[in-house]
């Protein structure tokens, strides 16, 4: 797994993005019971288009999608994935502004987190192009899937949906537009308004 991509395209004097030099502990993400599960983020992320990057952590570094129309919560609604590089672990409490001119310029908000468990090992449903998971989220609960588009090595298309239990909704759960992180709004973010310590 490499950050390579990801460090080229960004220049760290310029973003407080982090670099994601420090190496980290890997969290298994087979479906073996395990003592401590893996985390995932979805940050909401206000670039030239709006978008939801939703980032699993898997080996190590965190697997990303970009969801232009965000998640649902209703299997019926199956949003298209594009997969983008790995982003560093460290990525996954990143709240900020990136510049306007650097790579992804604007502002980006931990919109929701937690902890997730895989329903079948990560990397083998990674080149099947086919993962489920359980979401442990603020935000975000229940069964979740990811099924590639295309079979081409170089095809990047997913679709990310509910999967079927008791916590679908026909609700528009994009609504919730605060921070799982800071409680702050996308203009509190912005205004570098101090993020205050959420309760619980
Ligand atoms: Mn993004």
């Amino acid at each position: 797994m490499t950050l390579k991509q990801y460090r080229q395209k960004r220049t760290f004097t310029k973003t407080s993005e982090p670099s994601g030099k420090a190496n980290r502990k890997k969290t298994p993400t087979s479906k073996k019971k395990s003592t401590s599960s893996p985390i995932f983020v979805i940050q909401k992320h206000a670039a030239s288009h709006l978008h939801y990057d939703l980032r699993l952590e898997v080996d190590g570094v965190l697997k990303s999608w970009a969801v232009p129309k965000g998640p649902s919560l209703d299997p019926a609604n199956k949003r298209l994935a594009i997969m983008v590089e790995d982003h560093p672990y460290d990525y996954h409490d990143f709240e900020g502004t990136i510049p306007a001119g650097e790579y992804g310029g604007g502002t980006v908000m931990v919109w929701d987190k937690g902890t997730y468990e895989p329903l079948e090992d990560m990397n083998e449903g990674l080149k099947k192009g086919k993962m489920e998971f359980i979401l442990h989220g603020e935000k975000l609960s229940g069964i979740f899937h990811l099924v590639k588009l295309y079979k081409a090595e170089k095809e990047n298309e997913w679709l990310f949906f509910k999967g079927k239990d008791e916590f679908v909704s026909s609700k528009d759960i994009l609504r919730q537009n605060h921070s799982a992180q800071t409680d702050r709004t996308m203009d509190e973010i912005k205004n570098h308004q101090k993020p205050v310590k959420k309760k619980g």
